[in-house]
């Protein structure tokens, strides 16, 4: 049984979220209270969805799938250039907020704290942005030279007015000679950061890999594997965790041959 004090404070927690639903215009309460409940004990359904769209213009502590996407698995990738795609903002508020560390050189063969924008405004969105992508891109390699790619990290309204980043994409490759990876990580895609992430990495198997095999074929890509190889896969080296994994496995005697994505290149 709940002691009275408990329920003193189930109470006034009922209250709270009352109050804070009150603000609300009624469609938006109507949906906003099904995220807010107080737990209480022998109750098995308190009555919290997850895994449901965020809705726009509601304060969530969610990111998005372009916050999966460009923050978590391509932003780690020191040696690329991650182009936020689209108005300011989304690459300005998620710059380099999650402490990847990597070792290099910022601005010459490291990008990790950098932040790149094509900075959309009204006349992109009316007619397209595409040609203002490709001259991005072009410009940047001239810029930073040792940069071993690009990747396009498109916001919402790249998605929204259709603009064909894949074919922009081809076309820079072929002028840059790198890759430049096109992905499709909008933020209204997904219920939250979560779907940006699969996109991220479907992303790296389609352009990055192929290319890879590609290139092995062609004998421009030169790999001697050992039975004794690991990949470190999923650590992003916030504040150099996967460094700490590295180093412990090269001390039991095997070769960390790649790190996905902290301090990746
Ligand atoms: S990509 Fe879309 S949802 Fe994400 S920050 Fe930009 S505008 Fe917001």
């Amino acid at each position: 049984m709940t002691p009275p004090e408990n329920k003193n404070i189930i109470e006034e927690r009922k209250e709270l979220i009352k109050e804070v639903l009150e603000a609300y215009p009624d469609k938006a309460k109507k949906k906003r209270e099904k995220h807010l409940n107080v737990f209480e004990e022998g109750k098995a359904d308190c009555g919290v969805k997850s895994n449901i769209k965020s809705l726009p213009g509601v304060m969530t502590a969610r990111g998005c799938a372009y916050a999966g996407s460009k923050g978590v698995v391509w932003g780690p990738i020191k040696d690329m250039i991650h182009i936020s795609h689209g108005p300011v903002g989304c690459g300005y508020w998620s710059w380099s907020g999650r402490r990847n560390y990597y070792i290099g050189t910022t601005g010459i063969d490291s990008f990790g704290t950098m932040n790149f924008t094509s900075d959309f405004q009204e006349r992109d969105i009316v007619f397209g942005g595409d040609k203002k992508l490709f001259k991005l891109i072009e410009e940047l390699d001239v810029l930073f030279p040792l940069n071993r790619g690009v990747s396009i990290q498109s916001e919402c309204p790249i998605g929204l007015i259709g603009d064909d980043i894949e074919a922009v994409a081809k076309k820079a490759a072929k002028a840059i000679e790198k890759p430049v990876v096109p992905v499709r990580c909008e933020g209204f895609r997904g219920v939250s950061q979560s779907l940006g992430h699969h996109i991220a990495n479907d992303m790296v198997r389609d352009w990055v890999f192929t290319r890879a095999d590609k290139e092995k074929k062609e004998g421009k890509l030169q790999f001697e594997g050992t039975p004794y190889d690991v990949a470190i896969i999923g650590d992003y080296n916030i504040g150099g965790d996967a460094w700490a994994s590295r180093i412990l496995l090269e001390e039991i005697g095997l070769r960390v041959v790649a790190q996905w994505s902290g301090d990746g290149a």
